[in-house]
This record gives C-alpha cells, structure tokens and sequence, in this order.
C-alpha cells in the first residue's frame, strides 16, 4: 500500500514537501508491521526506534533547545501521514509530539525544567504523555476528581492509584500523573520517573487501536520531588484554558483523517483494479460506485479543509488562538465522525472481501471507531458551538 500521496495541495512549499516525504517513509515501513501487531495486540518497539533514530521525536521541541520547531500545520501534516501507514503508531507518538508543542507554546513548565527535559529529548529520545484518565473519574475532559492522590511527604509527594488509557506506556520512564492533593483541596499535574514503585498492568486488549500500549499505570507512593508539581488548581473549578487552545490535540484528527486516508486509497485503487467476470471493465466504471468514492471523497476533503485551514490560522495568529477553541473542537468531532464514514464506504466499494483479516481495511474500520472516545467528546464540541452561538445573541 502506498502512503504518500502526489501533488497533496495541503503541502504549501518545499520544507513541507520533504517532512511528508520523511514520515512518509516511516509509515510505509508501519503499514507493513501494522497486521502482526494489531492480530497480536503488540507493541510496536521497533516503530518507536524508528521515529527515536530518525530524529521525530525532536521536531516539535524549541529550536533554541535542539529541536527542529516544526509548527503545528507541519506536524500535522506528518502525523497524518503516519495515520496512513499505522494508526496505533500515530495515535502514539502524537501525544508526544503534540505535548512538546503544547509546552513549547505555553512555556507552563519551570524553564529550567523545561529546559533539561527537551535536552533528554534531543540527546536521548525520551518521550512524554500525561495519564489522566481513571476508571472512577472517567475522561478528565468532563473535569471529574482524579481518586489518584498526592500526599506530602519530606521534599516531594507520594503518588497512589491507577490510571487507564496509558498510552505509550511500555516505552515510557516519564509522564504527567493528574493527582488529588487532598490537604490543598486541588488537582495536580505531577511529572513522574518510572521508579519501583510504579508497574503497568497490562490491560489494554481492544476492538481497536490495539499497538497503542494503554494500559492501566499502578502507581503506590510513587516519590516525586517537589519540583515536580508541574500546575495544579483547586477542585470544582474548570482549568483555566491554556494559552495555545489545546490546539496540540489536532494529533488526534490527524490520526483519523490518515486512516480513513489509507481506507480510501485502498478503495479506490481496488475499484480500478478489480474486474469481475459479470462487467466488461473494472468495478470503478459502476455509478453505484463512484457514488460511493465521490461521497468518501467529500468527507475527506471537508475535514482536510477545515483541519488544515484551522491550523494554519493557529499558526499565524497566536494573538486569536483562545477564539478558536469551538473551531479546535469541531476539526477533531468532523474528522473523527468522518473518518467512520469514509472507512464504511471504502468497504463497501470493496464489498464482501473488505471483512477479510487479510486486508487492512477491518482494521481501519475498528481504528477509526476509538476517535470517538479521544478528546475532546463530540457533546462538549457541539455544547460549545451552542454555547457561542447563544452569547453572540446576547
Ligand atoms: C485509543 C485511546 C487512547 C487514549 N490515550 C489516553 C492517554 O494517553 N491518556 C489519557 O489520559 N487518556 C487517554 N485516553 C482516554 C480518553 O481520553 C478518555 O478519557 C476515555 O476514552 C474515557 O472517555 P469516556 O468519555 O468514555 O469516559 P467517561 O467520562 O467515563 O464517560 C463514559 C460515558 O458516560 C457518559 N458521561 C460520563 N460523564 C459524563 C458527563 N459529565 N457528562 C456527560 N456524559 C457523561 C458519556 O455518555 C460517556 O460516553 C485514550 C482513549 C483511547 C480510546
């Protein structure tokens, strides 16, 4: 299967040319791995040494600190290209790659902190991703109270509980832990170092994204240092919104949009390919068919727009990024809702062998489906649109 698409107009210059052909390469040699590992619910280790060795995990990281300082529009555009080749490797190390620009961009970390992990990054391949989800507490995009806690201990916090949904877990040694500090009466986001204290359960066995590792994190007074304490903020009050939007969560339609990307290439060329002994030409030359194509073709184009002129805009205008928080929104609930559609259609241009384990497409169809369950939840999207358009009238 081919990843890399000719003549794609998302691709504005020569620089954006060459990171598409770069991730491109990469998510060839994913697609080819991407079976085995989904069939067995593996891990792809050799993938993360691939991004490690090529140097992707340090392309959103500040310049002045030896990343590349790629923008948001550009990681993008690579991590949709992963999403081509393997959704579990893109889901995975988007959270990275978009948490390095997610701090890059709001600085909320002490810098000296900052600093000296983004140097881990460049030097080592050290990856992040925060764990925030519990089993209780549910998606903490609907702000439920971690039942993890963080009590003080001399010179730091002890750590206690369980997070699911830990993606990238097996090759992680650090990570954001939300927590309860009960004595202050706030939530905490603590950066954690894997230590004794800390196991994965491994857990995560899933209809779908099945190589993302996310299984459940066991913490039992883990110790961190005090400087740990990233951020907190006291219960019952929303986090105030961080200064980039949260636009660093496009990784998550940018994933969906490649799958379904993937599912309509593959389509479209076995339309043209497959010639049936009841028709004089290949099945692409039926209307029933190209209805089909010409409607997946539509969603994806929709969402392709709207994510890449979403970012584009985010990109050039910091000072307007807090007003695109309903619009960040509606790119990831378009796409991923998109994403569905545009997999069910490419199967049914495909017909009855779309089933078969032996194509790529059921897993695409079972992929696309977790998106859903991504954040941020499709009823706070649509609540937010609400919302505004309701306070334009006041
Ligand atoms: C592939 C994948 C990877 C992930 N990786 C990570 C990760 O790396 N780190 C991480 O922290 N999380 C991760 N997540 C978890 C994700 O962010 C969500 O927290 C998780 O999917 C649970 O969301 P939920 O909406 O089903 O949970 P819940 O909040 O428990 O909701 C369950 C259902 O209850 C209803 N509901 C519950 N509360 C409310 C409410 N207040 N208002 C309205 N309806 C409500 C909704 O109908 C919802 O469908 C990942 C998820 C997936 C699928």
């Amino acid at each position: 299967m081919t990843t890399q698409k000719r003549n794609d107009p998302f691709i504005r210059n020569e620089k954006e040319a060459h990171l598409v052909k770069t991730a491109a390469e990469l998510a060839e040699r994913f697609a080819a791995r991407a079976p085995l590992h989904d069939r067995e619910g593996s891990f792809p280790f050799e993938n993360i040494q691939d991004l490690k060795d090529s140097g992707y995990v340090k392309l959103t990281v500040p310049r002045e600190y030896g990343g590349e300082e790629i923008s948001l529009y550009e990681m993008l555009l690579m991590q949709e290209q992963l999403g081509r080749g393997d959704g579990s490797t893109a889901l995975s190390i988007g959270w990275h790659m978009g948490l390095m620009l997610h701090y890059r961009t709001t600085r909320s970390w002490p810098e000296e902190l900052f600093r000296s992990f983004c140097r881990e990054v460049v030097e080592k391949g050290t990856l992040l991703n925060h764990f925030s989800t519990e089993r209780s507490s549910g998606s903490p995009s609907r702000g439920g109270t971690p039942q993890t806690t963080a009590v003080k201990t001399e010179g730091g916090w002890l750590l206690s509980g369980r997070k699911t949904f830990s993606t990238l877990s097996p090759v992680l040694d650090t990570f954001l832990v939300s927590a309860s500090i009960v004595e202050r009466n706030e939530i905490g986001s603590f950066l954690v170092r894997s230590s004794d204290r800390i196991h994965i359960d491994e857990t995560w066995d899933t209809l779908g994204m099945r190589s993302t590792g996310s299984h459940d994190v066991v913490l039992d007074q883990a110790f961190v240092p005090d400087e740990a304490l990233i951020s907190s903020y006291p219960v019952g009050q929303k986090p105030q919104a961080p200064s980039d939007a949260s636009a660093w969560l496009l990784h998550i339609p940018a994933c969906y949009l490649g799958i379904a990307h993937a599912a309509r290439d593959f389509a479209v060329s076995f339309a043209k390919s497959y010639h049936p002994a009841s028709l004089p030409t290949p099945i692409a030359d039926l209307p029933t068919v190209q209805q089909q194509i010409g409607l997946l073709e539509s969603e994806l184009l929709v969402a392709r727009h709207l994510m890449y002129a979403i970012a584009d805009r985010w990109d050039k205008d910091p000072s307007g990024r807090l007003q695109l928080i309903p619009e960040l929104g509606l790119v990831k609930y378009v796409a991923t809702n998109h994403a569905i559609s545009i997999v069910d259609k490419a199967m049914r241009v495909v017909g009855g062998a779309s089933l078969s384990r032996s194509l790529p497409l059921e897993r695409m169809y079972r992929d696309v489906r977790a998106g859903l369950h991504n954040p941020p939840m499709d009823e706070n999207v649509i609540r937010n649109l609400a919302m505004r358009a309701l306070a334009e009238m006041d």
